[in-house]
């Protein structure tokens, strides 16, 4: 592509199409992607850049893994697509038997859904159905924590932080119930008092409720926070004390992010459902996947109505099942856990130091998730900078520096994610920002 050409089409791009959470009226500035491999992103001028995001958090093999491509290219040869109503297909029944025997014991009955917001809303609605199939129907609300975050769609939103991105759209949302952002840090010293709001909000809302989601450990798009594994516990202890359902959201968390496969497994307790995304391909096709014990399933499928009421176009589309198997084949073909111990140790060498910058509140790294929390963050122009300066793909959101690379980065491509952060972390402060909040 010529530079005429590419002209033009930045051009068109930035009048017609949208952007994530940007303006078409001056949006911020977007790059002409031709081709990416491994943990590099090509532009159409040439130049690489180091994928420091995984693409939003997907791509934990790497761009283009030869075996997903190959994958993907042998399933489109027999079948892309077939509608899930009325037809089953190998590659989704492999991909549930696979799945199966990943998550937690009991954990074994599979939803597909065609991303990570629309499996969020398929465990809120199996949640109200499980409560009404126990004569419980006015148990149709659910608790989540500040400071998370769990989609985009209505339902996803209505689980999110109140106070973070979606506040815009608080009056077509149905309220549920929040408690306070877990304060203890992960590696931190427990304090009981860090589970009083959930305490408080489950007591006195007990018989509205359906279920308690979160995301295990790590609270991802919208606190970067890592939290201490107890709460976690105390929080199983209390949904079994009375009879609410847990849903734990592993979609940026799962499949090793953090380490081990799950983020639950630092705690060692499972939920009742359990949503797994972003990785799940290696970031090739888009998927999800809602997966619930056989009490939720059976309970549901007892009820009335009898069917679990959700069913997506591309339910479990053929295409996206078999890059997912792919992706676990390559995940239980190598040890994923100790190449991200490796991961945070170098982060956590290289950027600790970044805490003593005037413009740095705090630096936390667990697993392959690196943050550096700045007290704000520097001007666009100092980002653009930083990014072409070092080739290191970077998107601050909020006042957070933050790298979750892939998985499979090597001490290289760590070394250079981890100088580049430091360059931005030493910029001055920008001007406040103006709705940027996301990702
Ligand atoms: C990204 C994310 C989602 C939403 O997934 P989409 O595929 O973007 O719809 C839900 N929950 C968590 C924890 C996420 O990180």
């Amino acid at each position: 592509m010529n530079g005429r050409n590419v002209e033009a089409d930045l051009a068109f791009d930035r009048t017609h199409v949208w952007h994530p959470y940007a303006s078409l009226n001056d949006p911020p500035p977007v790059r002409l992607a031709r081709a990416a491999k491994g943990v590099e992103i090509e532009l159409a001028d040439g130049r690489r850049l180091i994928d420091a995001v995984s693409s939003w958090w997907c791509a934990a093999h790497g761009h283009n893994h030869p075996v997903l491509v190959e994958a993907i290219r042998r399933q489109g040869e027999k079948m892309c697509h077939v509608m899930f109503g009325g037809f089953t297909h190998g590659p989704a029944i492999e991909l549930a038997r696979r799945l199966s025997a990943l998550t937690p014991p009991g954990l074994d009955r599979v939803f597909f859904a065609d991303s990570g917001s629309i499996s969020v809303e398929v465990a809120a609605k199996m949640a109200v159905q499980y409560q009404r199939a126990k004569g419980r129907p006015r148990r149709a609300k659910l608790v989540a924590l500040k400071g998370g975050y769990h989609g985009d769609t209505s339902l996803a939103m209505a689980l999110s932080d109140p106070d973070g991105m979606h506040v815009l759209f608080r009056d077509i949302m149905t309220r549920h119930f929040f408690a306070e952002k877990p304060s203890v840090p992960f590696g931190g010293e427990w304090d009981a008092a860090d589970f009083a709001s959930m305490l408080h909000v489950v007591e006195e809302h007990e018989d509205e409720i359906a279920a308690v989601i979160c995301e295990p450990i790590f609270q991802a798009a919208n606190a970067m926070n890592f939290y201490h594994p107890q709460y976690l516990r105390e929080l199983r202890r209390l949904c079994d004390e009375k009879g609410i359902l847990l849903i734990f959201d592993e979609i940026a968390a799962g499949l090793h992010r953090t380490g081990p496969r799950w983020a639950q497994d630092h705690a060692g307790v499972a939920p009742d459902v359990m949503t797994v995304g972003k990785a799940l391909t290696g970031g090739h096709v888009t998927l999800a996947a809602t997966i619930a014990s056989g009490e939720v399933a059976e309970t549901i499928s007892h009820g009335t109505p009898s069917a679990f009421m959700h069913g997506p176009t591309y339910m479990a589309n053929p295409l996206a099942c078999a890059a997912a198997i792919a992706s676990l084949d390559l995940f239980a073909a190598a040890d994923y856990a100790a190449n991200v111990r490796r991961i945070e140790s170098q982060f956590k060498a290289t950027l600790a130091p970044l805490a003593a910058l005037p413009n740095v509140a705090g630096v936390r790294v667990l697993g392959a998730a690196a943050v550096v929390e700045a007290r704000r963050l520097p001007a666009r122009a100092d980002i653009e900078r930083v990014i072409d300066a070092h080739g290191v793909w970077l998107r601050p959101f909020c006042n957070f520096i933050y790298a979750m690379p892939p998985l499979v980065s090597d001490a290289a491509t760590v070394g250079r994610i981890a100088a580049a952060m430091a360059d931005l972390a030493a910029c001055p402060p920008g001007p406040p920002q103006d709705g940027d909040f996301h990702e």
